[in-house]
């Protein structure tokens, strides 16, 4: 018996092992076994057992033992990695490597113990004997937070842990030592939540899921109920003995969110978001694949989660752009998870206010089901959205508009959510004289300034360097902000709202002063008036007291060089709108622009998605886009601008000859928007065929009959999402 091995070295190819007689009976695919390679031991997935013995004169090596008897991958989620690795050209190990979480095949990552603290059941504090106010005000605390990790606790509640014993003495308490998980939702009890009485639109969609023959695209405004229907469509599945995945971003994998799904499922669930620790990565992955956990919630990974018999994928605000890894293996999770649905027969659910113009196609061509639901659910009207010309009479930061809508929300107590999609405090710092623009001296843009640290930083590479005293070209000593950045918005709300309370979100202030959501908890409980942020506030959040929303250049991100910029604006600025008037309130909606006459602008401002989608394919098909074609992006970089350029040059020409006869066209070579980032030239050139297979086989063809030298960094980005 012979076993095809993947080893973790990218060489993207397997390798062949004879299987001792001893091992041939516990092999099975999927399993992690150590293996000789060169002078040492290295470990590799199982892929294929064949019974034939090897070509004769072929001596080859023993598989030196099974490293883990129960296989990490089942032979369907054998087959998903193999059809991903050979869609995007990426090599096999790559995907098993993003499909496994480091954590869950390194033995130690078990987490550590640490002691939780719960209430007993059915024990009242009046049969504890006599309790000190403090000592029932705790309990009661502890009841009302449904237990918690005992440091934690004490934290929180402000005692020692010598509180929490007196009242385990007194059998009000238990405390025992469980698997550590930094997890805040861990251990906690939720107020169970159970199925609302769907209205029509909401039950006819979740028939359609439930009976459907092909993918369903869920096309509903923002509150128009679909999770709801997502969860009783699980519910079903689990009735069924079937598992579920939810795929939300990773933006959206707020604790609301991840609270609606552990109050309808309970232990049923589990979570896997960015800021689980090893241990509890390695938990919740075993805890799915021993079939306890059913519905695994998490970002664009968990289309790879282990679960058995699965019966439904659920994509939530599938348009988002976070489904797209942009690193080795470079695929998108939506696709990811259609193609395992067909594999495994398990249904899927693509969700949007706002589909992908890709989906939107498939659902016209019949690929998707698409399924609409047209109205709110919660009883909320769509907001009233106002298009405020600033490039005429309103000029400034605020708009009069948006200053007038302001102060009415001030003035009766409602909260007001403003949106602007740039760090920083000004976009660039140019050379009042000479209007040369201060630039990162590793990449190719502009520095942008931030003044809370009074540096310029680079949000390319990171890098920060210190205001300069004078021109770097031509030596003057005066110096333009331009580009309105969101510390300067902050700055001058201050100045217009000196007494409102304002918090600001985006990645400078959530690293360093608050977290993402004790920023969401102070807002949501009202300690303060208006929400200032980038793109983080756009999604996910459900706060009943804000009435408005204002964003103050819904144009900024038309002009970057992609051909997805109008398609991002719209999506971008329907997200925004659908944060006001969730509640009984209702909501009203300011976008600032300098061009009102913009289709992504004004068609978001009346919510018409159809009328946007059909105007911009016109384009698309014109100008050879996708969905009219598959798009894969070669980006070529290296340290010496002329490696870059001229490989760049070579593989066009190359490719264009392989191409010619072929329905593909090959674009000529370029260099990148960011055209030199940390240091690296970067050039690029684009593929398009309407058969991605094409792509990625003309990929393949000139890696290796030309293959790049090591000082080049070379990617390879089928369906490439980020054209910069
Ligand atoms: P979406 O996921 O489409 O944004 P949600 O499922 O979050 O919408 O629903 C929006 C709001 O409407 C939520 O507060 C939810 O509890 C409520 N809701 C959803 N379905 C119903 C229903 N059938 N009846 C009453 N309220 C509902
Ligand atoms: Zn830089």
């Amino acid at each position: 018996m012979t076993a095809k091995v993947a080893i973790d070295l990218a060489l993207d190819r397997l390798f062949d092992y004879a299987v001792p007689p001893e091992l041939e009976k516990k092999l099975s695919v999927g399993q992690l076994l150590s293996v000789p390679f060169g002078h040492r031991l290295a470990r590799g997935f199982a892929m294929e057992l064949s019974c034939e013995p090897p070509k004769e004169g072929i001596a080859l090596k023993c598989v030196a033992a099974i490293e883990e008897p129960t296989p990490f991958f089942t032979p369907k989620l054998l087959e998903l990695a193999r059809a991903v690795a050979a869609y995007s050209a990426a090599p096999l190990e790559s995907v098993l490597k993003a499909a496994l979480p480091a954590a869950v095949v390194r033995r130690n990552a078990r987490p550590k113990e640490a002691l939780f603290v719960e209430p007993c059941a059915g024990r009242k504090p009046e049969e504890a004997g006599r309790l000190t106010k403090r000592q029932r005000w705790l309990y009661e605390q502890v009841v009302r937070l449904g237990g918690g990790w005992l440091a934690g606790l004490a934290q929180e509640l402000g005692c020692t842990a010598s509180v929490f014993r007196a009242l385990e003495r007194a059998g009000l308490l238990s405390i025992s030592s469980r698997a550590m998980r930094r997890d805040p939702m861990a251990g906690r009890r939720y107020l169970p939540s159970s199925p609302l009485p769907l209205n029509d639109a909401q039950a006819a969609a979740l028939e359609r899921i439930s009976a459907q023959k092909a993918p369903v695209l869920l096309f509903g405004v923002t509150g128009s109920g679909k999770t709801e229907v997502y969860l009783q469509a699980i519910a079903r599945e689990l009735e069924r003995g079937r598992g579920a995945i939810v795929m939300v971003p990773e933006i959206s994998l707020t604790p609301q969110t991840m609270r609606r799904f552990a109050q309808r499922f309970g232990d049923k669930v589990a979570l896997l978001h960015s800021a689980l620790s090893d241990g509890e990565r390695y938990d919740e992955w075993h805890r799915i694949r021993r079939g306890e956990a059913r519905v695994v919630v998490g970002p664009r990974s968990a289309v790879f989660a282990p679960v058995g018999n699965l019966g439904l994928i659920v994509v939530d605000e599938e348009h988002e752009p976070s489904y797209k890894q942009e690193e080795l293996p470079r695929y998108h999770a939506r696709d990811v998870a259609v193609l395992r649905g067909s594999i495994e027969g398990a249904k899927v659910v693509l969700g949007s206010a706002t589909p992908s113009l890709e989906s939107w196609m498939n659902a016209r061509r019949g690929k998707y089901e698409l399924v609409e639901i047209g109205r709110r659910a919660g009883g909320g009207t769509m907001p009233n959205v106002a298009v405020v010309d600033v490039s005429q009479g309103e000029r400034g930061i605020f708009s009069r508009t948006l200053l007038d809508s302001i102060a009415l929300r001030l003035d009766r107590r409602e909260q007001a959510i403003l949106f602007l999609n740039r760090r920083g405090y000004s976009r660039s710092m140019t050379c009042a004289s000479c209007g040369a623009p201060v630039e990162c001296p590793k990449c190719s843009t502009p520095y942008a300034y931030h003044r809370a640290d009074s540096c310029l930083r680079c949000h390319i590479c990171g890098g920060w360097a210190e205001l300069p005293a004078k021109c770097p070209r031509c030596g003057a000593g005066t110096f333009d902000f331009e580009g309105l950045g969101i510390q300067r918005a902050e700055d001058a709300l201050r100045k217009c709202f000196p007494s409102a309370r304002i918090l600001r979100m985006d990645s400078d202030s959530v690293s360093r002063r608050h977290s993402h959501d004790e920023i969401l908890g102070m807002f949501g409980r009202g300690e303060a008036d208006i929400l200032i942020g980038t793109q983080m506030i756009a999604k996910g959040l459900d706060f009943p007291n804000v009435t408005l929303v204002g964003v103050l250049n819904a144009d900024a991100s038309l002009n970057q060089p992609d051909f997805r910029a109008a398609e991002r604006t719209f999506q971008l600025l329907s997200q925004v709108a659908g944060r006001a008037g969730r509640a009984e309130l209702p909501g009203e909606v300011v976008f600032q622009t300098r061009d009102p006459s913009v289709r992504a602008v004004r068609l978001a401002a009346t919510g018409e998605y159809a009328a946007f989608a059909e105007g911009e394919l016109k384009e698309r098909r014109e100008w050879g886009f996708p969905p009219f074609c598959h798009l894969a992006l070669v980006t070529l970089a290296s340290k010496s601008p002329q490696t870059a350029a001229g490989w760049a040059e070579m593989y066009s020409k190359s490719l264009a000859a392989y191409a010619r006869g072929r329905d593909m066209k090959v674009g000529e070579a370029v260099p990148a928007a960011i055209g030199k980032a940390d240091g690296w030239y970067r050039w690029q050139l684009a593929l398009r065929s309407p058969r991605p297979g094409l792509l990625s086989s003309a990929w393949r063809w000139i890696r290796s009959c030309r293959p790049p030298p090591k000082a080049l960094r070379i990617a390879f980005d089928m369906d490439a999402h980020s054209m910069m």
